[in-house]
Order: C-alpha cells, then sequence, then structure tokens
C-alpha cells in the first residue's frame, strides 16, 4: 500500500512531467523524495540547497499549482533539503504556502534568511545516553567516494589508519591541512564514518570549529560549561574541522585545551582539519600549536590533471550523469586549484544544459566556463596551455614534454613555455620543470626567441595569435 504523501506527490509529478521539457523533469524532479503529509503540509527531500533554489527560482509556479490542485486551497509544501556536512538529522526546513502566489514564503523570518535550520545542541540532551549522540556525519563523504591521488595519499592512508585502530596509532591527534576545496572535510568525514562502520559503539562527534565555538558561548550564556566540557570529555572520536578559526577566541581555546589534554590522556582519538600547517598558524596559542604537532599533520595539495578527471568521473557516477570525454577533459583542464569549484562548474553545466534544453557539447562547456571561472580569478594551467599548443600543432603532449630536440617540437615547446609565463602565476622553474625538465634559463631564452620571432616572422606571429584567442577570453 502506499501512504497518502506517495501517491499525492506522484500525482503532482504526473502534472509536472506533461508541462516541462523531459530533461528538467529528469534531472530537477526525479531526484526529489516525498517524505510526509501533515497539516495540509507536503514535505519533500531535495539533494542540496541548489537544488532548492533551483526549483524555487524555475518551478515554483507550476510546484504551486499542482500542490493547490492535489492537496486543496490550504496546501502547502516544505522542503527538507540534505545539508552539507552533516546528516539526516540537520536538515533545513522552509515552507513555501501554495495560497500565495506573489511571495514565497510567509513567515518573515525566512524571507531575509531563507533557511532555518535545525541545530543541534548534543550537550542538551537530557541523561546523555551513548545512542543518542549525534556524529554529524554527512554520509555522501565516505572513503569510496574520496579518490585517492598523489595530492592526498599521505593524509588519505593515515586517515584510513586511524579509522582502523583509533587512539591505537601514533597519528594521535591526526591533523590534515591545506587550502580551501581540497578534500579535507570530506577525508575527516570519511574516517568517521570508517570508525563508525568498524566500530559502532563508539561515539564519534564531527563539529566545526565555529559550531564549537557557538555551543561554547552558548554554555556560558546558560551555565552549562560544565555539561560542555563533560559532553566532550566522554566521547570517544573528536573531529574538529577548520581549527584556524580558533584564531583569536581564548577562552574557547582554553576550553579546548582541556578537552584535548583529557581525551588524549586517555587515548581518544582526536582529528583535526587546518587551512594551514600548524607552524604557519598565528592566533592560537602555543601550548595548544605544540599539541597539534604531537601527532602527525599531513597534507593535501591541489589534485593533477588525472586525478581531478577521476573525481569529475566518481561524481559523474554517483549522480547518475554521463558527459562526453572532452567535456569531463575540458572542466578537468580549466578548473585545476579547487576541487569545489571543480564540482560546481559540473553543476552548472547540467543546470545550463537542462534550463535551455541543450546537448552538452564542448563549446557549451567552454562559454559556461568562461562566465563560470571569469569571476574567480581564473587562471590558465600550464597543462591546459600545453594541451592548446600540442592541438593546434597537432603534436602529442609527451613529445611536447620530452626531451627532444626537434625543430618543430622545440618550438611548440618554446610557445608553451612563452604563454605559460604570460598567462600563469608560475615560476620559470615550475614552467621549466612541466616542460620536459629544463632549467629557468631555458624557459627565459624560450620567451626571448619567441618575443623575436613574433616581430620578425609573420607567419610566426599569426601562430600567437590564433593561439592566443584561445587563451584570452
Ligand atoms: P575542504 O574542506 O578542504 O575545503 P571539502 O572536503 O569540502 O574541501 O571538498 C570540496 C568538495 O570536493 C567536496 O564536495 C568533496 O566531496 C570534493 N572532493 C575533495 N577531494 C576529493 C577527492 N579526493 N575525491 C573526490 N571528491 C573530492
Ligand atoms: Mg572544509
Amino acid at each position: 500500500m502506499k501512504e497518502k504523501y506517495e501517491v499525492v506527490w506522484e500525482n503532482c509529478l504526473a502534472i509536472i512531467k506533461d508541462n516541462i521539457p523531459t530533461k528538467a523533469y529528469n534531472t530537477w524532479f526525479k531526484p526529489i523524495k516525498p517524505i510526509k503529509i501533515q497539516d495540509d503540509i507536503l514535505t519533500i527531500q531535495v539533494p542540496s540547497q541548489f537544488f532548492y533554489e533551483w526549483l524555487e527560482e524555475r518551478y515554483i509556479g507550476i510546484l504551486k499549482r499542482t500542490i493547490k490542485r492535489e492537496m486543496g486551497v490550504n496546501g502547502k509544501l516544505e522542503y527538507s533539503i540534505i545539508m552539507d556536512s552533516s546528516n539526516k538529522n540537520n536538515i533545513a526546513t522552509i515552507i513555501t504556502p501554495a495560497q500565495q502566489p506573489e511571495h514565497i514564503f510567509n513567515n518573515p523570518v525566512n524571507v531575509g534568511n531563507r533557511m532555518r535550520e535545525k541545530i543541534h545542541n548534543p550537550f542538551v540532551i537530557p541523561g546523555i545516553e551513548k545512542v543518542k549522540i549525534d556524529s554529524n556525519l554527512n554520509k555522501s563523504y565516505t572513503f569510496e567516494n574520496f579518490i585517492e591521488g598523489d595530492c592526498n595519499r599521505l593524509a588519505r592512508s593515515a586517515g584510513w589508519a586511524v579509522a582502523e585502530n583509533p587512539g591505537g596509532t601514533s597519528f594521535n591527534p591526526l591533523m590534515v591541512y591545506g587550502k580551501v576545496g581540497l578534500g579535507k572535510t570530506h577525508l575527516a568525514h570519511a574516517i568517521g564514518l570508517e570508525l563508525k562502520r568498524r566500530f559502532p559503539d563508539k561515539i564519534v562527534v564531527y563539529v566545526s570549529s565555529e559550531k564549537f565555538t557557538h555551543q561554547f558561548v552558548d554554555a556560558v550564556r546558560n551555565n552549562s560549561i560544565n555539561d560542555f566540557s563533560h559532553f566532550y570529555q566522554m566521547i570517544d572520536v573528536l573531529i574538529i574541522d577548520d581549527v584556524q578559526f580558533l584564531t583569536g577566541k581564548e577562552r574557547t581555546q582554553d576550553v579546548f585545551f582541556h578537552i584535548f589534554n583529557h581525551l588524549h590522556q586517555n587515548k581518544k582519538q582526536i582529528i583535526l582539519t587546518a587551512d594551514k600547517a600548524p607552524v604557519e598558524m598565528q592566533g592560537i596559542e602555543q601550548r595548544l600549536l605544540s599539541r597539534f604537532k604531537w601527532g602527525l599533520s599531513a597534507d593535501i595539495q591541489a589534485p593533477d590533471l588525472d586525478t581531478r578527471i577521476k573525481i569529475l568521473h566518481r561524481k559523474m557516477y554517483s549522480d547518475g550523469i554521463e558527459l562526453p570525454p572532452e567535456v569531463v577533459e575540458y572542466l578537468a583542464y580549466s578548473i585545476s586549484v579547487n576541487i569545489r569549484e571543480l564540482e560546481g562548474a559540473l553543476i552548472s553545466l547540467l543546470a545550463q544544459a537542462s534550463l535551455n534544453n541543450k546537448q552538452i557539447t564542448l563549446d557549451l562547456a567552454k562559454s559556461m566556463i568562461d562566465k563560470f571561472v571569469k569571476n574567480t580569478a581564473r587562471e590558465v594551467s600550464i597543462d591546459y596551455i600545453q594541451k592548446v599548443v600540442c592541438d593546434y600543432f597537432d603534436l602529442p603532449i609527451e613529445l611536447l614534454k620530452s626531451k627532444t630536440r626537434k625543430r618543430e617540437v622545440v618550438q611548440a615547446r618554446q610557445i608553451a613555455m612563452f604563454f605559460s609565463k604570460k598567462l600563469t602565476k608560475s615560476s620559470l622553474a615550475k614552467i621549466g620543470q612541466h616542460c620536459g625538465g629544463k632549467d629557468h634559463a631555458t624557459v627565459l631564452h624560450a620567451c626571448r626567441t619567441v618575443n623575436n620571432l613574433s616581430e620578425t616572422d609573420k607567419g610566426f606571429r599569426k601562430y600567437l595569435q590564433d593561439l592566443e584567442k584561445k587563451f584570452v577570453i
């Protein structure tokens, strides 16, 4: 027997399906799950904030009409959004009244601040029982979904070791550090999830350092600092994300210091992430920093091209998306410094294609990336320059990176060096390394040669102009 909410939602879908392009329907409506009906409110679950905003922006009209038709004038729609970095218990809910066509939200609180997040404050649960503690782990951030590459191998395997033997390795604390968008939070969750899988009875808590700070401030206000400390001292595995946000917060650092000591003495596992290595952190007390260095600090670097392509494939696989290989390559070539941006580009591309009912082609990807990346200080990568130059001269990229001194290859290599110098912030030495292991003097010489030739040789100048067009938007 189907539940009422399922039937109602199915009826809505039947109407919606007839009224919008199939592709859009598959992209934006199929993944929605109906959850319940209560007091004339139908709750549907959407996979992300982005999804919700997209629905509100594009489909609110049709949603309202169908809800009204199926549920009567009092029918309302509530979204349950699976929040990033949280599990199902940490959802945001937003109510959209179907009877107010002009105003999307009837709750004035929601107008400015759309999200009404249900924040769990674990230590206020009366008579804490182990089972009730919310680990706050995001189920999709698994090890399986975390692609391994040179950029993260150490951090990943240390994380795995910790998950196998929490508190029992010398990696305590395990500190994972690296720039934004490179997978620290993902890895931190993966460790927590794997730990929970192996040791279901262990109390694992993931908390961002901001939330930790807020909880502490609340505890001070409510006179419940003891409860706060007590809560954190009784857990088995503490994962604190982005500890750099404790900078300058002396009282929070102080209470964290004591919690840290207590856990460490009792052989409980501590996992931390930060945007820089402990030695470079400022505004964190020395005694805390020195403890951060007790275990292992492992960094995560920007992924290489191969790893970026694998990450995109993984993401496409889990979202059930198919893209032509040249589009995947193009995305991976163009966005090199931040995996979150890479994923964002993929989502925008899907949105573009479904909105305009277009095929996802290389041209669409190019025009989208141009818009998408322009504002975020786009930097063309050396990899990308080499690829474009090689495509242009129809040379295999391996030759360009080799030591061969064949004339055509030398010329292409010099041009790649010239554009790398011009368009990236890379040092001469780094450019040289990427182009067949040359030294910085060779790169400098290449740049001069290209400049000279462009002044004297018309044909050569044409090459440069053609290529330049491909790089500059
Ligand atoms: P950080 O915490 O370092 O800023 P996140 O962990 O939030 O970065 O990662 C940003 C996005 O990139 C997430 O969606 C994450 O799933 C994805 N990601 C990062 N590293 C990998 C990886 N090695 N494999 C697959 N996805 C990754
Ligand atoms: Mg993070």
